[in-house]
């Protein structure tokens, strides 16, 4: 039976009463509490912040016990009017009145006479997983300890013997669902765990010398692994990348937050190289740079004959990261059919190509990206909320590069040492001055826009020497540009001689950059998407370069 059915049944939601009047708030004779769940993350996280983890895990697993206990009294007054298990089943149902948790039992062996008991119950949208995640990351074991109280006090309070529920699965610990088993206190055997429901001082006080000690001793191995390509060692980035640390390992779906040009794919690439997937593909897809009406077909696959120009059966992106990752960049672009699909692949792992009806299973982890704000495309009707919530259980914010500043110099260095190569370039350091002009910009662009100050300054820097102010110029006004082109080039090498050649023709870049297309294009022989592929960039970015050319050369 659904819960609200339950509550309706015996008229639970008559027994709540909203006194706003006098400030008050009762379920039966308790009075109840409306509390906001940021509130319950802060109280919960201090919690674990000035306690040692058992100290604070048993004061929720106390706080849980409470509550169920004052629920089983109010459900205990309606025995005999019904169903003693329907009665029962009123614990469940009032957990989620109260916004904990939708629990629901899966196995019941319960003996009225004898007392004997075993209960097995799923937990789904549990309010606990969801604060830890977002305040403490993904941990090693089961968060829900006010929900394994609630449990444990119900049972216990109902059946008037100590029965105790313990989490043997957890979302707080990448698990898809909280899973939650309950037995007679004497079946668990003799176990730290039961010392959760009591509170004895001397012991906690000995294990919190205990853990003390333990952490001192791990304090020098427990550091953060390789960054690897990520580079930066601002607070704002060590927060992030511990964040994504802490997801690493486990099957959550990752949200990648953060402005455009904040280098969101590299933390996703970073990720999958530090899952237990990285010897599996990592597949990455751009939804803004596909038409929607081809999305499906990338994503899927599709069956051959399925739509005109289907040739022939291809396997789509989440068939090819079978075992591995999928990266959906600009995920709020993806068409609201789409995102039926993606939420059927994500709720059953299961997909159908395009045309086809057999059904292919897949593997895949989802790592998602996007600069949009969701919540307003909810709002709109044009993002689904069902997936948001699939896709947002983990959300990540990347900074935006004017929030961590102090990484400017060491990302500077680390570009110029890759492309310095590129232009067959030695470049000995990046001046003081130039680094002020990096420091004193905001990067609307973010690293992207960084990357290309670069790239750029690399170019037009003396070989040997270093880069100056002038070869770093930020934004994009025209006096500006004119100097970069004014500088002066002694360097040989072939990259140079091609670059001076242009400058020396006083060619703006924009049009350096469309003979680069028109070049390409001539070279494959006008295949746009060999010709994309040539420059690096997407398919569709060539077309709307060539179409902007067109107007221009209509326009002369
Ligand atoms: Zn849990």
């Amino acid at each position: 039976m659904q819960n609200s059915e339950l509550l309706n049944r015996f008229k639970i939601h008559e027994k709540l009463r909203f006194e706003s009047d006098d400030g008050e708030i009762w379920l039966n004779n308790n009075r109840m509490l409306l509390l906001h769940s940021k509130a319950l993350a802060e109280i919960r996280k201090s919690l674990f912040d000035s306690l040692d983890p058992i100290q604070a895990q048993s004061i929720l697993v106390r706080m849980g016990f409470t509550s169920g206990q004052l629920d089983a009294e109010l459900a205990l007054r309606l025995l005999g009017t019904d169903d003693n298990y329907d009665v029962f089943e009123i614990g469940p149902a009032l957990h989620g009145l109260e916004g904990m948790v939708k629990a629901q039992i899966t196995e019941s062996v319960i003996d009225w006479e004898k007392g004997s008991f075993y209960g097995k119950v799923d937990f789904t949208n549990s309010i606990e997983a969801e604060v830890h995640l977002e305040t403490m990351g993904v941990s090693d074991s089961p968060v829900c300890w006010m929900l394994a109280g609630y449990a444990s006090g119900y049972s216990s309070t109902f059946f008037k013997r100590f029965i105790v529920f313990r989490e043997t699965q957890c979302v707080g610990k990448g698990d898809s669902k909280c899973v939650l088993v309950g037995k007679p206190v004497e079946a668990w055997g003799d176990d730290d765990y039961i010392d959760y429901f009591k509170q004895d001082p001397v012991k906690q006080q000995f294990r919190s010398i205990e853990s003390e000690l333990t952490s001192l001793r791990g304090a020098a191995t427990a550091k953060l692994p390789e960054q690897g390509e990520l580079i930066g060692n601002s607070p704002e980035f060590i927060k992030a990348f511990t964040l994504l640390n802490q997801a690493a390992d486990s099957p959550i779906n990752v949200l990648l937050l953060g402005e455009t040009g904040v280098g969101k794919e590299l933390f996703a690439r970073w990720l999958h190289q530090n899952s237990g997937r990285s010897d599996k593909p990592f597949i990455a897809i751009n939804c803004g740079a596909i038409p929607n009406d081809l999305i499906e077909a990338e994503l899927f696959g599709v069956k051959s004959g399925a739509y005109t120009g289907a040739n022939a059966s291809r396997p789509g992106r989440f068939e090819s990261a079978n075992g591995g990752t999928l990266f959906l960049d600009e995920l709020g672009e993806l068409s609201l059919s789409a995102q039926v699909k993606l939420l059927r692949v994500l709720q059953s792992g299961e997909l159908e190509r395009l045309g086809d009806n057999k059904t292919v299973k897949v593997d895949v982890r989802l790592i998602a990206a996007t600069n949009m704000k969701l919540h307003e495309a909810i709002d709109q009707g044009r993002f689904r909320s069902d997936l948001y919530y699939r896709i947002a259980t983990y959300p990540v914010e990347i900074p935006p590069l004017r929030s961590r500043k102090s990484d400017i110099p060491l990302l500077a260095r680390s570009m110029v040492e890759k492309y310095a190569p590129l232009y067959s370039k030695s470049i000995e350091a990046i001046s003081e001055p130039a680094l002020q002009t990096l420091m004193n910009y905001d990067w609307p662009g973010n690293i992207r826009e960084l990357q290309n100050i670069i790239e750029r300054a690399v170019l037009l820097a003396p070989n040997h020497g270093a880069i100056e102010r002038q070869h770093v110029v930020t934004g994009s006004s025209t006096t500006q540009r004119t100097d970069i082109l004014a500088t002066e080039y002694e360097t040989p090498g072939i990259a140079e001689n091609i670059y001076d050649h242009l400058l020396e023709e006083n060619l703006p870049l924009k049009e350096f950059e469309g003979r680069l297309v028109k070049a390409a294009m001539e070279k494959t022989k006008g295949n746009m998407t060999k010709a994309a592929k040539l420059l690096g960039i997407t398919r569709r970015q060539i077309t709307y370069k060539l179409k902007s050319l067109e107007e221009k050369t209509s326009a002369e």
